[in-house]
């Protein structure tokens, strides 16, 4: 089945007791059980399970071309999941160009909890075959990286992990399943911030892990979740479901923009460098191409004139709104370096967009003015 139909048709049913097509919302935090003590429709309390989240599940699940799903109340809840399910002396290895709230989690909450990480540029070959050493459990990739934009051969690293028994464990936010499948590329696990595409409309905090396999290390996952609480509201998944149905043209339309976009800036005399991994000039262009179906709604770019210049694009810009987070309906721009903090490696003259669903050319027309065309 293909992703637009799955997107479609996973996590749905009638609802036998109404015949409602769309899935009624449960909000009941407790469910009945039967005379002889079962719970006969295998829910029993809302931090456990919920008939929303299942559904949620099954869908995302089926996207990612896993075999289970675990929805959580916010992205990095998911992620720090996944890190709890270690053991304090265990070694991870992860990107230096990497969202800065997962690197921040590693060098302090995890680094509290005993976990050592090292930080390596994963778009070099071999970089992670350097970094590893004999505590380490897992190697987490986010590709496209967050906000350079880099590229990491998922498959090469789950290759590289899989002969020494290391988990993979790849972000997919930024490429969402429409782009790129890390679990057919090898990865034990994919991680997402649905706040971002698989919301699409910012207004739901939430996240998933994707399993590969639903026992050894998923089975952690999950009870490191219900034990530690980290679940959404089934609102929150109600809406998610919602948004998800028509991901596959969301995600195509921002691609198509923010390709536009990219070389519109690519040629600009006022910008000194683009990051879009799909202009051919890009470092990871190929790797991208093997890997990816498209190259995404996500880019940054380098003002000349530094840090006072990108200020002053991003403050000139009418369409494009100052704000953090992406995957939204809406053009977004951000200062990355300001809001990563003193252990930012990013350039001050860099400026991240979230490219929206806004027409490609009032956006190049309102870039062009902001640059000062
Ligand atoms: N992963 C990536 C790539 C992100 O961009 C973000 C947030 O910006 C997260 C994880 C964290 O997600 P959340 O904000 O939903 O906790």
């Amino acid at each position: 089945m293909k992703i637009e139909t799955m997107a479609v048709h996973k996590g749905r049913a009638v609802d036998p007791a109404t015949r409602a097509v769309t899935p009624p919302l449960h909000m009941s935090t407790t469910f009945e059980r039967d005379t002889d003590g079962s719970y006969p429709q295998g829910f029993i309390y809302g931090r456990s399970d919920n008939p929303n989240r299942r559904l949620l599940e099954e869908c995302l699940s089926a996207l990612e071309g896993g075999e289970s799903a675990a929805a959580f109340s916010s992205g990095m809840a998911a992620i720090m999941s996944v890190f709890q399910t270690l053991r304090p002396g265990d070694h991870v290895v992860a990107p230096s160009d990497i969202y800065h709230g997962t690197a921040k989690l590693l060098r302090e909450v995890m680094a509290w909890w005993g976990l050592q990480t090292t930080f390596v540029d994963m778009s070099e070959a071999g970089a992670v075959a350097g970094a590893v050493n004999d505590a380490t459990r897992m190697i987490f990739i986010e590709t496209p990286s967050n906000p350079q934009l880099k590229i990491t051969d998922v498959a090469a690293v789950a290759k590289f992990a899989r002969g020494r028994g290391i988990h993979t464990v790849c972000d997919n936010t930024w490429a969402t399943p429409v782009l790129q499948r890390p679990l057919e590329l090898g990865v034990d696990l994919v991680v997402h911030s649905s706040t971002k595409y698989l919301g699409g409309h910012g207004d739901v905090t939430g996240g998933v892990v994707v399993a590969a396999s639903s026992g050894g290390l998923f089975e952690r996952v999950r009870q490191v979740q219900h034990d530690g609480g980290a679940v959404p509201s089934p609102f929150d998944c109600w809406l998610l479901l919602r948004s998800i149905r028509t991901l596959p043209y969301r995600v195509r339309a921002h691609t198509s923009n923010a390709g536009r976009v990219a070389r519109f800036l690519a040629d600009h005399p006022k910008v000194a460098e683009v990051f879009y991994p799909g202009l051919p000039q890009h470092r990871g262009y190929d790797t991208a191409r093997r890997q990816m179906s498209d190259f995404g709604g996500m880019l940054s770019f380098r003002v000349k004139g530094g840090q006072e210049a990108a200020f002053g694009v991003a403050a000139r810009t009418q369409l494009f709104t100052r704000a953090t987070s992406l995957g939204s309906y809406e053009s977004l721009i951000e200062h990355r370096a300001s809001i990563e903090g003193p252990q930012s490696a990013t350039p001050e003259d860099l400026l991240r967009v979230s490219v929206g669903l806004e027409n490609a050319e009032d956006l190049i027309a309102d870039l062009g003015q902001a640059l000062g065309d």
